[in-house]
């Protein structure tokens, strides 16, 4: 089930639909649509295997005829070939609407192999230009890209009652790299044991809301450091059991968070890997962070102080700690200050901010951030 598809259409998505007869049949009626060479050559390098679905009215009849197709049709492949553009698979329908066909878009005649269980159709995507291309994504379980202006692409998915299988509305071929690249970057997490119960959902992008609540308010206060400065969607929530002490809820928790932002990560294509120091009045803290797979944790953080707020200063390191054995990253922590408040919320601070540099990703290189080609 680990595969996923892309399933594009070629008339009206990749090359233009020529007016009046819609029929590509001469070199001269090969254009393509602007922006659509471009975004294709950085999608290719997802991990999604590509699927040409296109319908070619009366192709091989005197209407059409094979030796009108081929000339365009392999320039077009030639031209997206030179770019990385190559198609696993080619599904061409032959037939005239009127026909009815079981192999005709939006029907799935065509498209056995990938219906057999082998593919992950939910996570698969359809991209096209007209309505049936959204119907044919319903059809396989998939969700639509419909290439179209918003407003245009709205109306039409209302008439249709298909909304709820377009997953998004774009007139612009970049906007569909993107949105393909920020797929993923979500986890979520659920932890119990006899101590502690956790759930955590966390969104690297961070469109979501956040929430949290360990029952330590000054935790709660240092992990919302982490979101409001890493520039992250996180929602915490743990039942931890803190009649015996705090030690499980934090060691837990970093786990948890540890893990989510592991699973989230995913393959780790595009990000960047970073540190960051800053002052915090008095206070400096200096967070080195390296997602690069290896786990190794420093901490040089000294307290004067048994606890601030409501956590025990040694309970810090412990967090931190957890956390790098889960993300299985380098985190090495320096912090000094006179003010223990100061000190701690700086270290807290510069992780998120070294965070969200960290796990910021260039959607147009997309390449892992290793000469060993592994991460
Ligand atoms: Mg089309």
């Amino acid at each position: 089930m680990s595969k996923k598809a892309l399933f594009i259409d070629r008339d009206g998505t990749i090359i233009l639909e020529p007016p009046v007869d819609l029929q590509v049949d001469s070199l001269e009626k090969l254009t393509f649509v602007p922006g659509a060479i471009t975004a294709l050559a950085s999608i290719a390098k997802l991990d999604f295997e590509l699927v040409l679905a296109t319908n070619q009215d009366g192709l091989g009849t005197d209407s059409f005829p094979e030796a009108d197709f081929h000339p365009a049709h392999n320039k077009f492949l030639q031209t997206l070939a030179g770019e990385g553009v190559v198609f696993d698979d080619q599904l061409i329908d032959r037939t005239f609407e009127h026909e009815n066909a079981p192999t005709r878009k939006p029907r799935t005649g065509l498209f056995g192999k990938y219906l057999n269980g082998d593919y992950d159709l939910a996570h698969s995507f359809v991209i096209g230009d007209r309505i049936t291309d959204i119907q044919l994504a319903k059809n396989l379980g998939a969700k639509g890209i419909l290439l179209q202006p918003k407003e245009k692409g709205l109306a039409m998915l209302e008439q249709a009652g298909l909304q709820n299988s377009c997953a998004l509305i774009t007139g612009n071929w970049q906007e569909i790299a993107g949105f393909l690249r920020a797929e993923d970057r979500t986890a979520t997490i659920t932890r119990n044991t006899s101590e502690t119960r956790i759930a955590v959902t966390l969104d690297l992008d961070g469109h979501g809301t956040s929430e949290i609540t360990t029952g330590l308010g000054f935790f709660d206060h240092m992990l919302w450091q982490i979101v409001h400065h890493a520039g992250i969607s996180l929602s915490v929530n743990v039942q931890g059991d803190l009649y015996v002490d705090e030690h499980h809820t934090i060691e837990d928790t970093g786990i948890a968070l540890g893990e989510a932002i592991l699973q989230a990560l995913g393959s780790k294509r595009g990000i960047e890997r970073y540190g960051y120091v800053l002052p915090m009045d008095e206070c400096e803290a200096l967070v080195l962070l390296d997602f690069g797979g290896r786990t190794d944790f420093q901490w040089d953080v000294p307290f004067n102080r048994e606890k601030i707020g409501d956590v025990p200063t040694e309970m810090f390191s412990h967090f931190f700690k957890s956390f790098a054995q889960a993300a299985r990253c380098n985190l090495h922590i320096v912090a000094k200050g006179e003010n223990e408040h100061h000190k701690i919320e700086g270290v807290f601070k510069a992780f998120a901010r070294a965070l969200r540099m960290a796990v910021r990703r260039d959607a147009f290189s997309y390449e892992l951030p290793s000469s060993k080609g592994i991460l």
